[in-house]
């Protein structure tokens, strides 16, 4: 146990969280053809918006809301994540933060079949809504047309993980003693910035987030303790320690 009294723990959801990323996923089980569309247009253009544009896709091909709802729900989830997360939340003191690059859809969606819905004090995400046709509409969580982030780390348009990080820490009324950070992407390194040396990131292994630690931490002044986990199974045996 560690001697903080108020902690907070901020998680990536995909490959963070989740054992698999929400946005490729739905397409793999429902329209491969449109996944490797997204893999040849991932460079041309801006992701959210490949995403949004490939679920009109989807939709305009008959794929109807209950399948996408059921490819979420059966999409790789270990149960070890599921205890980790509900047995740390559970002894009080600790407060949990979503900072995604998915959408509030996919993200709500995937909590509720696990029993989590009330996890997060706060989900920050792209913003998504079904319509009345089952079109699942998404947009960027920063406004394409309006003033834009202003990260220099190497975040995506849509969003900063960092900035985002920082206004919720600004939103609370007391500080956190320890805060913790779950990520694995090249856009959780941004974020790991902001933490102090007493504050922790659990680096999940052999994906961006730790190829940007070995070469630019050091660089960019990073501070924070880097602890290493695979599976969900040994985030659980580091949360036990909390
Ligand atoms: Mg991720
Ligand atoms: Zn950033």
């Amino acid at each position: 146990m560690t001697d903080a009294k108020r902690q907070l723990v901020v998680f990536d959801f995909d490959w963070s969280m989740a054992d698999q990323d929400t946005d490729r996923w739905i397409f793999e089980v429902l329209a491969p053809d449109l996944r490797r569309k997204m893999k040849t247009l991932k460079d041309e253009i801006q992701w959210t918006d490949l995403v949004a544009q490939s679920l009109r896709e989807i939709h305009a091909r008959g794929v109807t809301k209950d399948q996408i709802v059921q490819a979420l729900e059966t999409m790789p989830y270990h149960p070890a994540m599921k205890r980790a997360v509900t047995n740390l939340k559970s002894r009080g003191k600790t407060t949990f933060l979503c900072l995604s690059n998915a959408n509030s859809v996919f993200i709500s969606t995937i909590l509720k079949s696990k029993g989590l819905e009330n996890l997060f004090q706060e989900i920050i995400t792209n913003p998504a809504e079904w319509d009345n046709s089952g079109l699942l509409k998404l947009r960027r969580r920063v406004d394409p047309l309006g003033v834009q982030h202003t990260c220099e780390v190497g975040c995506s348009p849509n969003m900063c993980k960092g900035e985002e990080l920082e206004a919720f820490l600004g939103r609370q009324e007391e500080k956190f003693d320890l805060i913790c950070y779950v990520g694995d992407g090249t856009n959780d390194f941004c974020p790991i910035l902001r933490l102090r040396s007493t504050d922790i990131v659990f680096c999940r292994t052999s994906r961006g987030l730790q190829k940007r630690i070995n070469s630019e931490g050091q660089e960019k002044g990073l501070k924070a303790q880097i602890k290493y986990w695979g599976g969900a199974w040994e985030l659980e045996e580091y949360f036990d320690q909390l």
